[in-house]
């Protein structure tokens, strides 16, 4: 029910509520009384706890399985597909691998490292696993070698809407691609990981990176989805690789916000509150 617009909003509270319930289409509603919003506060809530029950009904059902993971599972088939072979590397990685990425004290990335003790933190990127993975890996495989890692990231953030401290990266390079051929690579790439998570109407657009100078973006709808960028490159001397190269790193939580046409990362990550994007405190 529609009600007449006034110019009283949602409590603290109530928007809290409504956001952790996915009704952010609603957010913005004005209402003539407190008891006019009250009541429309308990309209809401009821409907949308009731889409969460039936949401998660269906999970237990059929789908059993949370779009994070899901997502991923398609991003694995997708590039393997496409001749990547996938790679796990530590999580834990030692300042010195960060510091070889040139992430040191005078980054801002720096001081959102999450540390373990004086030498070892949480990853926050994959790129110096691949890297390092990847000198030993260029001495035994010629020709064009494609690779990928999926596995978990750490930053601190200042939370909002589409930043986590522990997130999901997907991030894939081709080593040895031709120069000439490394801006329709990065297009197809980017691509085929667009159409394996479901979201084609994405955008590329060139931005400046503190770490890798000028990059290009995927964006969907305004929000980034991934970072590309392209060697060689300054930072690639550090891990004895000389070669050309492209590469993108995606989160999937975004992926997955942005294919449910969510407003807020944390529905679909890795989660004590919420499964497969539903708030679970629902009564
Ligand atoms: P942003 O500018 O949005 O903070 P970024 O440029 O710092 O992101 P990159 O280092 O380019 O992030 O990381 C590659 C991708 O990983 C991003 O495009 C985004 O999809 C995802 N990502 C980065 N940081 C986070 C985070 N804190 N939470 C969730 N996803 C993230
Ligand atoms: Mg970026």
């Amino acid at each position: 029910m529609q009600q007449a617009a006034g110019t009283i909003s949602w409590s603290e509270t109530q928007a809290v509520r409504l956001r952790e319930l996915g009704g952010d289409d609603w957010l913005e509603e004005t209402f003539a009384t407190a008891k006019e919003r009250d009541q429309a506060f308990a309209r809401h809530q009821k409907e949308l706890a009731e889409r969460g029950r039936q949401h998660l009904e269906q999970f237990r059902a059929n789908i059993r399985r949370p779009l994070l993971c899901r997502i991923e599972d398609a991003l694995v088939e997708a590039l393997t597909q496409a001749g990547f072979v996938q790679v796990v590397t530590p999580t834990i990685i030692s300042k010195d691998m960060l510091a070889r990425m040139t992430i040191d004290e005078s980054r801002a990335l720096f001081s959102q490292v999450f540390w373990l003790d004086k030498n070892k933190c949480l990853r926050p990127m994959l790129a110096p696993g691949l890297y390092e993975i990847s000198r030993d890996l260029l001495r035994l495989w010629k020709g064009p070698v494609r690779m990928f890692e999926i596995g978990s990231c750490f930053r601190k953030e200042s939370q909002g809407a589409t930043h986590l401290n522990e997130f999901t990266m997907l991030d894939m390079v081709e080593w040895n691609v031709a120069m000439d051929e490394r801006q329709a690579h990065l297009k197809a790439f980017a691509e085929l990981v667009m159409q394996a998570a479901g979201l084609a109407d994405y955008q590329l657009e060139t931005e400046d990176s503190t770490v890798y100078g000028d990059t290009v973006d995927v964006t969907y709808h305004g929000v980034e989805a991934a970072s590309c960028a392209f060697g060689p490159h300054p930072l690639d001397d550090a891990w004895g690789i000389h070669t050309s190269w492209v590469g993108l790193g995606f989160g999937l939580e975004r992926l997955a916000m942005l294919r449910e046409g969510g407003h807020h990362v944390k529905s679909y990550s890795r989660s004590l509150t919420f499964l497969d994007g539903v708030r679970l405190n629902l009564s």
